[in-house]
Parts: C-alpha cells; structure tokens; sequence
C-alpha cells in the first residue's frame, strides 16, 4: 500500500485552506463538515465563503499565503491555481511535519482524499493512490448502490447501544459474534428501512438471551488453484468472517489476503517432505480453537477431499464433538484441464477420468498399473512431478503406447501458469527440459493432445522437442521403473 487509510477525528481541530475558488470551497465544506475550526487564507471572496465568515463559523484571511499561516494547523489543503503558492505551501508543511494535500498534484501531498460515501456515521472511502481518481469516483457510484439506504439510522443506533453491549457482553469475540447474527437476520432490515419502534424492542429481546455460550465451528474450505476468482461465494463469506485462517503452503497468497482482515492466520505448511507443522498437531490446533468458541477457516488449495486430508482432519474433529462444515473447492484435475484447453472427458477419446496421486515409492507400488494403461480414458496425477521418469516406465511396462499424448500444467489457473505437451515417451526430459517445477499436475490420454488446439489461457504449450525416433526410449529401463 502506498497510502495508510484511517478516518481522523477532526472535531475543533485547526485547519487551514490555501485558495478560494470553487476547488477550495468544495474542500473547505468537507472540513467544516467534519467540525474543523477552519481558516482559509485567500485574496479572492467566493459566495459561500462569505456566508460562512458572517455566520462566524470560518475565519478568512484575505491576502496572500505566507508560511507562518500553517503555524498550529492539524492538517493543510492547497487548492489555488499558482502552481508556486501550491508547491511553496506543500513545502512548509512537510518540513514542519504538518499533513498537507495539494488539489491534482499527488507529488505534493502527504495525504491525498478519497472518494467518500458519507452515511454517517457510517463512511466508505475509496481511493486509487492518487492513480485513477476517475475509477475511484466510478468504484464509490457502484458501492454506493449496494448500499441500504437507513444504514446510517442502523450506525447511528450501533453508536447508541454500544455501551449496553459492553456492559452486557465483556468479551469481543461474543459481542461481534452476537452482532453478525442481528445483521443477517430480517432485524437489520427493519432497523433500516422500517418500524424504528419494533426494532429496538426486538434488540432488547436479543440482547436479554444472548448468555448462551459461544460454539466454535471448523470451516473445511477448498481455496481452489490460486486464481482467486476461481474461489466459491461461500469460501469467500466464510473467510470473511473467520476469526482464525489455518492454511497451507498451496493457498496462493492473494487468496489469504481476502481472509477477514484482523483475522488470524496460521500458516501450517505442507511440502511434499517437509511438514511444517505435523498432521497431529494441526488437528489438535482446530480443536482447540473451536473450543475457545473461534470460527476456524482450514483453508487448502484446491479441494479438502482430493488428495488434501480433509477427511482425516474430519475424523479427528468428530471424535472431539466439533462442528464443522465442508466448503468444495476447484480441484487442480479441474482448473488445469479448463485453463489448458483440455476437456477431461471427450465422446472420440475418454470416457473415464482418473484422479491418481503418485509422489512416492509406496504411493507407486500400490497403484494398480495395468488397469491404469486401459485405453479411452484420461489420468491426471497429482503430486507426480518428481516420480515421471517411473510413472512413465510403469506405465509403458503395463502396455500404454508411448505415444500417448501428455499435458504437464504449472501453476493452473494462475498468471504463470505454463503447459508443456508431447508424448508419453518423451515425458520425463521434457519436463528436465523446460524445468517443470511444482505445483504441476500430469494429464495423459488422448486428450491432452486437444491442448494444442483449444488452449486459450496464457502461452501456447510448449512442445517437446522430438528425439530422432531411433534415440526414443519405448521400453523402460530398469533404473527407470525402480
Ligand atoms: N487438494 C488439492 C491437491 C493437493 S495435492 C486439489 O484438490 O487440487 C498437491 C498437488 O496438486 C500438487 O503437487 C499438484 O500436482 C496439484 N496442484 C495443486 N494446485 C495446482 C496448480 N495450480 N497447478 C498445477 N497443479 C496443482
């Protein structure tokens, strides 16, 4: 982030505007709106300036800036049409420590204004860095539609019965959860939009049989590939409200940032042989979150229930009485084969898909290989990228033609992803060849070939090269297959 955004408490606090054309005015009205104790320093007299002096509440200096002006002010706006007063303005201010915004001139500014939405005390503020003020005005004309019209009756109550809450509720985590239960339910909508009267008797209820204690909950959620466009609405919803977020090495770091902001989140790690944290210890960790009444988000990449131990994690959580629920996520098998061009299933080559894990000599060993190298079906494998030289030999041992096509996808889904193609018999130097590097799943059938026409989705695959055909080796080699 360029800019730190924070709401300042500007009431009876000095303030000095540099200009009085409309510009200044405009801004001048923000901050008599926010309870400054106003001076503007200007030779020219707008109307409303005028208005404002008479009223008492603006104190106007009519000539031009000198520097001892910003001398006790909290904060300076620079709004003249010379550029030299605006730049010496800027100047004195931060030499003296003093915030200072100069009107189109980001270079200028040590704090730059958003555009706002003012339901006080309900404010939404949105700013593009000093980028795009247009898409930042844009962003709040939309914003501004999804928002209730009574929200700021809703904010202004929420300020009211603040001090009943606290008094009855001693613990944050209650007193937010007892509020998100109000707001999503039919409550909310009247205090906003209708019987006033109705509604505060109703919240006196609630808040009169809240003592039940608070239930922990475990939230199983898929994060899918790393594309977080890829995530589900109700992955995104539950992560907002998470207390705490337990992820691992696969969620992509813009997904755990959508995570709720003040959330905790826990990284537990999971490389194929280094486990940062072990499996034991993370299920004792969820059960003991939710049993201090936490809403835990176990967030993994790609689905919970294919090859991610969510069904390890849930055993565990139901020995010990904890309530979950299971959010599905895009598989890897899934996203790779959509952002590869690659149809899984196809009428002319597959009618079956299989989903394999194969990352290790006994993962390998108990693979059932001939049924793995019948025809007319697709096999993705997962965690695979280490062990392709063996998965090849296996595979070509139990009778697949080492021309069968193959897909390895990298980074599915996401800006880098790469896709590398060819045949079975080239597999394991392609992938040494163009440094394929996990996260990578292996696609292999007849339609891993569709790839080269249907691809949409960043590069073109890469091509293996083509060994002259006396070099391929079509039969495997005894280290190979070990
Ligand atoms: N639960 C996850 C899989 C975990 S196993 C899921 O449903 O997708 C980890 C393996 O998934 C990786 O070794 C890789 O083979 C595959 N994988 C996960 N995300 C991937 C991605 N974005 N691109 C390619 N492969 C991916």
């Amino acid at each position: 982030m360029d800019f730190l955004p924070i709401f300042m408490n500007m009431r009876g606090a000095a303030a000095l505007v540099v200009g009085g054309g409309d510009v200044a005015v405009r801004k001048a009205r923000l901050l008599r709106e926010a309870g400054c104790q106003l001076t503007v320093v200007a030779p020219e007299c707008h109307p409303e300036l005028a208005e404002w002096v008479a009223a008492g509440s603006v104190l106007h200096q009519v000539r031009r800036f000198v520097p001892a002006d910003i001398a006790g002010q909290r904060l300076v706006i620079a709004a003249t049409d010379d550029p030299v007063v605006n730049a010496e303005v800027s100047a004195v201010c931060m030499a003296a420590n003093i915030p200072v915004n100069v009107v189109d001139n980001p270079r200028l500014c040590s704090f730059i204004m958003p555009s706002i939405i003012d339901r006080s005390p309900v404010i939404v503020a949105i700013s593009s860095s000093g980028g795009l003020p247009v898409l930042a005005r844009w962003l709040r004309t939309q914003v501004e539609a999804l928002l209730p019209a009574g929200l700021a009756r809703l904010g202004r109550f929420g300020q009211e019965v603040r001090p009943r809450i606290k008094a009855a509720m001693p613990d944050a985590n209650q007193r937010r959860g007892f509020w998100e239960r109000l707001l999503a339910s039919p409550w909310a909508e009247q205090m906003m939009n209708g019987d006033e009267a109705q509604a505060r008797a109703d919240f006196d209820h609630a808040l009169a049989d809240h003592a039940a204690p608070p239930i922990g909950a475990v939230y199983l959620v898929g994060g899918g590939p790393g594309n977080p466009d890829l995530l589900t609405f109700r992955a995104l919803r539950l992560m907002q409200q998470a207390d705490v977020v337990l992820y691992d090495n696969l969620v992509a770091p813009e997904i755990v940032e959508l995570t709720r902001r003040d959330a905790d989140r826990i990284y537990v790690g999971k490389r194929a042989s280094q486990h940062t944290l072990p499996q034991e210890d993370i299920n004792s960790l969820l059960v003991r979150l939710a049993k201090e009444g936490k809403r835990v988000v176990r967030l993994k990449g790609g689905d919970a229930f294919v090859f991610g131990r969510g069904g390890e994690e849930l055993q565990f959580l139901r020995a010990h009485g904890i309530p979950y629920e299971v959010v599905p996520g895009i598989t890897a098998a899934l996203a790779c084969a959509a952002h590869a061009g690659i149809p899984l299933t196809h009428r002319d080559h597959a009618q079956q898909l299989r989903l394999v894990t194969a990352h290790c000599k006994d993962s390998l060993d108990t693979l059932d290989w001939p049924a793995l190298a019948a025809p007319r079906q697709t096999l993705v494998f997962y965690m695979g990228v280490a062990a392709l030289a063996q998965i090849r030999a296996r595979l070509l041992a139990a009778g697949l033609p080492a021309s069968t096509p193959f897909a390895l996808v990298e980074n599915g889904s996401r800006a880098e992803q790469r896709v590398v193609s060819g045949q079975l018999r080239q597999l394991a130097e392609a992938a040494a060849q163009h440094a394929v590097q996990s996260p990578a799943l292996l696609i292999l059938g007849e339609v891993a070939a569709l790839a080269d026409e249907l691809h949409w989705f960043g590069d073109a695959p890469l091509r293996a090269a083509l060994p002259s055909l006396s070099a391929t080796p079509t039969t495997p080699t005894l280290a190979d297959a070990a």
